[in-house]
Parts: structure tokens; sequence; C-alpha cells
């Protein structure tokens, strides 16, 4: 079943589809202006000029050109009653939707869920893209860190993606050294790596529109005895939201198998971010690994488990594995090791 007839069950009444990354998924259309209204019978593609060569190309759908003012170019084409994607539509396109006197419904995560559960092809290029990542953490690790700057290494990071044949980075690649890493979104920037400290690396790379997602934290030299203690419990968290994956599972309890780990061992203070999200054209998508998260996993999700400490001022561990939920144990993509890695 292709899906937009995987959508149709879930409406309610047509749904304009807004959101690009939707878009593209529903259709296999890339435009940064384009919708779609999928109702029982139809499927109607807007887009404007520039992009009509491609969208005429799209299959099973209809393709209608509208001005480049997009919202108000396909007024006519929606019946009375329109569902639209909430955390998208614009204030100033719903407001002229109502002003058509469409009525409008509000919807949430409609696409998202379908997007949440992989087919096999999603499923190919997800791991090729980890497979990508891996090697280049391999490489990555056999270079000096010391002396370098945190830019220079995610460079290299991202020179080795592109070697290993990625069509481009997941996003831009996280190097976090010393008491950078001490907080949880630091980029890499202009310092040079020292001695005796933690260095976050979190990259990925992109394969056929999938991301992948991966931290590794390595150690230059022996590691102050708090550092070293924090690693060995995020090393543990890890373990334990890995082994709490499983279809059925609520996300925010296996959010609490690992965070409960860090708390024990009196960091629980120093996580402050949830313990993963979904990948897959976006590298972050549903499900949601966090305490108020809602979600329960299901069977070809993909998610990271990623637990962090993060110690102002002394530096960062975070490690981060791309996992498969299956029947059983989670399918772990990630191979690059977990145990503490000093580099030179
Ligand atoms: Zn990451
Ligand atoms: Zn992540």
């Amino acid at each position: 079943m292709n899906r937009i007839d995987r959508l149709r069950p879930l409406l309610d009444e047509p749904l304009l589809v807004t959101t690009p990354v939707n878009v593209r998924y529903l259709t296999g259309f890339e435009s940064s202006n384009a919708a779609l209204l999928v109702d029982d019978e139809r499927a109607l593609l807007f887009s404007d000029f520039r992009y009509a060569e491609s969208a005429r190309k799209v299959e099973g759908v209809e393709f209608v050109e509208v001005e480049r003012a997009l919202v108000r170019g396909l007024v006519p084409h929606v019946g009375d009653k329109v569902g639209f994607e909430a955390t998208n539509l614009t204030y100033a396109s719903w407001d002229l939707l109502l002003s058509a006197g469409l009525e409008l419904v509000p919807t949430s995560g409609v696409v998202e869920q379908l997007r949440a559960v992989k087919s096999n092809d999603e499923l190919e290029a997800i791991r090729r893209a980890t497979e990508i990542a891996d090697e280049a953490f391999v490489r990555l690790s056999g270079e000096p860190f010391v002396g370098r700057t945190e830019r220079d290494l995610a460079h290299v990071f991202e020179e080795i993606l592109h070697e290993l044949g990625a069509h481009g980075p997941s996003f831009p690649t996280l190097v976090a050294s010393g008491p950078n890493g001490g907080t949880p979104h630091a980029q890499a920037g202009d310092r040079v790596v020292e001695r005796g400290e933690t260095v976050v690396v979190d990259g990925g790379a992109v394969v056929d529109g999938y991301a992948s997602d991966c931290t590794r934290t390595f150690a230059t030299g022996k590691l102050p005895d708090e550092l070293a203690r924090a690693y060995d419990v995020v090393l543990e968290a890890q373990l334990e939201g890995l082994a709490a994956v499983a279809p059925g599972a609520a996300a925010k309890d296996v959010d609490a198998a690992a965070r409960s780990v860090v708390e024990r061992d009196g960091f629980g203070e120093r996580f402050g971010h949830g313990l993963g999200h979904g990948v897959g054209l976006l590298v972050h998508e549903a499900p949601a690994l966090r305490p108020e998260s809602d979600d329960v996993l299901a069977v070809d999700n993909v998610v990271t488990v990623e637990p962090g400490i993060y110690l102002p001022g002394v530096g960062g561990i975070r490690i981060e594995d791309l996992v498969v939920v299956r029947d059983g144990q989670a399918l772990v993509l990630t191979s690059f090791p977990k145990e503490l890695v000093t580099v030179g």
C-alpha cells in the first residue's frame, strides 16, 4: 500500500499537508513551496511554476500549478471542511483559509505517526548511513586530537563522511572539548583540544535522504576522577535504556530506565535532556523518548538512546546509539565501541 493510502484511514476529514518533509514523505516530491490535499479519492499536489516540471512527474497525485502564494492559490480546490497541520501552517495562512469561509480542523502528528514506522527501504538507507558514520568515527579516532580545534576535527569528520559516499552530514557535526562539553548543545568552535579532557563528538550521515545519528565521547589522556566516574554512569544508563527499548514500551518508561541510573549516582540534575528521539528523513522526529512523552514504541521505529552528563566548567559525556525497535531485543545499528576510547 502506498503512503497516501496508509494515511487515508487516519483522517476524519480531508487533510491539507503543508509540512515540507511530510509532503516529501507522502509523494517523494521535494520542494520549499508545495502542499498536498488528501481526501477519500484524490490527492492534489500544489506547487508553483518553478517546480511544475518535476511535480508533474509525481505518480499517484494530481498536480495543480498555483501562484507562488500557495495557500491562496489552493483555496478553490478545498471543500468546506479541511484538517490542517497545526504545527506548521502559519497564522497568516490560517487566517486566509478562514476568511475564505473554510471550516478548519487542527491536527497534529498524523503524517509523523506514519513516518515513525520505517519500511524496509527506509531501514536500509538508515543502516547504510549509520555504517558510514561508524567508519568515520573509526577513522577520526585514529587522528590526533590534542592541539587541534573543535572545528578542525568536525571538518575532518565530515570530509570522511563525504569520502565514504554520504550525501551530506545529518547536521553540523558537534565537537565539544573540555569545559565546552559541559552543555548538551555546544557547537564546534575555535577551542583547541587539550590533554586530559573529554571530547564529545556527535555526528551522522545522510544516505538517500535518511539520516543517522551517533555520539561518542573520547578522552585525551587520563580524566579527572569525576569525569571518569560520570563516563561509567552514562554507559550503564545507556545500556539500561537500550534494554528497555521494546515494542509496546512507553517512551517515558524507556527514558526512566536510563535516567534512574543517572539519578541513583547523584548526577540526575546534570542530565537535563530527553533520552532520545526518532530518526528518519529528519534527524529529530517521532517518537520522543522524554519524561513527558505520551509516545509508545512500535516495531520498526528507529530511535536514539543517548543519555548524557554535563558538568559545567569541567566537561561532558554523552553516548548515543541508533536502534531499530524489534520484537525482543532492539537491533543496535551503531557499531563503534562504547568503552572509553583514548585518543592522541
Ligand atoms: Zn546526536
Ligand atoms: Zn540524537
